[in-house]
């Protein structure tokens, strides 16, 4: 059997090593258009910014290994440019010489990945603006830092003691996570950074109110927030530097522009062996990889996937997914039966020191394809026992099926351990558990570690407590119409209050039931829902129509949590 893989990195790469492993006797030729293949371009912000410093770091398996390990045909610098899907070959052009032979198949997998968007707008190949996908594309950046005119360019003015030089501008444009790690890393070589971003929130897959708390945190840590703007244009100014105008009529000067404006999956080639492709842009596979041809196969960033939580057909550009998707189609090409379950877009972003993961359906997406069958919550865990040193607050929103009490998704940002609890949460998900398999969880707890009741059990015992009808649940948008009432301590009301509502501590409120009302619905409010949801428990049982603000005061205005 002879096999061709086009693409080497994540999910080429993966297919070749694991079609090796499985199938001695096949030939197998792998072509990569780049100069390397299996290479991180997930460390490639870090290397920009020199916390991965040398760029062989990246570079995970190399040609060599293929060729010597595996006894793979490893072409690098070898572009395949089209497929002859009827005669089953595939024409491969030497980059360097323009060469072009052909060679046949019998099996062809293809891995082409997702490039970046470079939209056509004016001046936008300008020397000083560039991409982040590829190691040449980090290399240069990292050339165009350290030359004289941006690192240490002179006494801008010489006051006798010292010289001050004004910082180096960047601006990025896009707040998708490549954009803000590029950004993070940036900010750490010292420049002064701008953010431009034409949505108006960063990292999009989050919920609006949960990014903000991001947005409030990197802001801090001094990236400028442009949101709301997009790009319209380049200019380049008499010095050397350039001018990055926006749709709004802005103009931000930058000595180095980074685009991070998404990716869109690379279909040339399928579209040469006229392979279907989806509504969302991507090549179009069924579970165990294959196209619309059933010899092609095509896995990675390329494809569309299925969304595990609504079932649609959605681009998931991650590098777990496409080095699974890789190994099935190695899998089913050997004669074996795996398939991909589809995705659920997990997902974490590390910045200055916190961390925003994801999984799952987010409530926008919910009410995008209009499911009302769903409840959130906000909750505020610590990362580990509070009574040990270093604990932090993780902040928390869980989305799960009202009917059936099944997980829908969640998101969490914190500066400790945010990433167990994501992780746990999403296997959670892929195994269809629902809120009471949370509450029921047996996880790893020491003091330094978790908690005797985890965030992820946490989350399932507040949940459940909604759906078993124990804690009536409100939000902040229904609440601040009805009677609220806040038993929190009288000094917690000098931080932070809301005027309208009746405060009486709950020390005091078995004392003070004359003072509610009993035709209306009582909106409960305390710090993070904890004190709510026992004075909650107690107005029921005393004939009240109660319910708990979920995540209380810290659900209200949460921005500012990472900051505490
Ligand atoms: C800067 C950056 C940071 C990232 N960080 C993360 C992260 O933290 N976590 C995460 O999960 N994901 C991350 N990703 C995404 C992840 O890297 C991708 O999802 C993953 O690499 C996709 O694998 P793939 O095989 O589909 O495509 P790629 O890894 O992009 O590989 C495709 C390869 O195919 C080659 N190719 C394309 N067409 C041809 C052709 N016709 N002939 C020959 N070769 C061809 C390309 O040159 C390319 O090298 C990051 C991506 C980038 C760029």
């Amino acid at each position: 059997m002879k096999v061709i893989i086009v693409g080497g990195v994540a999910g080429g790469a993966s297919c070749a090593a694991r079609l090796r492993r499985l199938e001695e006797k096949a030939e197998i030729i792998m072509v990569e258009r780049g100069p390397y293949v299996s290479y991180a371009n997930c460390g490639l912000p870090y290397h920009i910014g020199g916390v991965i410093e040398k760029e062989s770091s990246l570079l995970v398996a190399s040609e060599r290994t293929f060729r010597e390990q595996f006894a793979v045909d490893c072409r690098t610098g070898c572009e395949a440019i089209k497929i002859s899907a009827d005669k089953k070959t595939v024409e491969l052009r030497n980059v360097a010489t323009g060469e072009v032979t052909t060679e046949s198949y019998d099996k062809l997998v293809l891995s082409p990945g997702a490039p970046s968007i470079h939209p056509p707008l004016p001046g936008i190949d300008f020397p000083g603006i560039f991409q982040v996908r590829t190691v040449p594309d980090a290399r240069a950046i990292r050339e165009w830092i350290e030359k004289g005119s941006l690192f240490l360019s002179g006494m801008h003015s010489y006051s006798g003691f010292q010289t001050v030089r004004p910082k180096t501008r960047a601006v990025v444009i896009g707040g998708g996570f490549i954009g803000l790690e590029t950004a993070e890393n940036l900010i750490h070589r010292g420049f002064d950074v701008t953010l431009v971003e034409m949505g108006d929130q960063i990292l999009a897959p989050l919920d609006l109110e949960m990014a903000r708390i991001v947005e409030g945190y990197v802001e801090k840590h001094g990236i400028r927030l442009a949101l709301n703007d997009g790009v319209a244009g380049f200019q380049q100014a008499s010095n050397d530097t350039l001018a990055v105008l926006t749709k709004s009529g802005k103009s931000y000067p930058a000595d180095i522009v980074i685009l991070a404006l998404g990716v869109r999956p690379d279909t040339t080639l399928a579209k040469t062996a006229g392979l279907e492709i989806g509504k969302r842009g991507g090549i179009r596979v069924d579970e165990q990889m294959r196209t619309s041809n059933q010899d092609i196969f095509a896995v990675g960033d390329a494809v569309e996937v299925k969304d595990f939580v609504t079932g649609e057909w959605s681009l998931i550009a991650l590098a777990g997914p496409a080095n699974r998707q890789g190994r099935i189609a190695a899998d089913v090409i050997a004669g074996r039966e795996s398939r991909f379950r589809g995705s659920q877009g997990t997902s974490i972003i590390g910045l200055f020191g916190a961390a925003a993961a994801w999984m799952g359906a987010s409530e926008k997406t919910l009410n995008r394809i209009g499911d009302k069958d769903y409840e959130k919550i906000y909750l505020y865990p610590n990362s580990h026992a509070g009574y040990y040193p270093g604990a932090r607050p993780i902040a928390m929103k869980v989305l799960f099926r009202k009917s059936d009490g099944r997980l829908l998704g969640a998101q969490a940002l914190g500066e400790d351990n945010v990433d167990k609890r994501i992780s746990a949460l999403a296997m959670a998900l892929q195994m269809g558990a629902t809120i009471y398999d949370l509450e029921e969880a047996e996880l790893c707890y020491a003091p330094q570690f978790g908690s005797a009741k985890d965030p992820v059990n946490f989350a399932g015992m507040v949940a459940a407590d909604i759906i078993r009808g124990d804690m009536p649940l409100s939000h902040w948008k229904t609440a601040k119409a009805g009677f609220l009432l806040d038993v929190r301590e009288p000094a917690e009301l000098a931080v932070e209050s809301v005027p309208e509502a009746v405060h009486i501590p709950i020390g005091q409120l078995r004392a003070r039931l004359a003072e509610l009302p009993r035709d209306r619905e009582i909106h409960v409010i305390c710090r993070s829902g904890q004190r709510a949801y026992i004075a909650t428990r107690m107005l029921l049982q005393k004939g009240f129509k109660a319910k708990t603000v979920s995540g209380g005061m810290l659900s209200l205005a949460h921005n500012h949590l990472l900051e505490s």
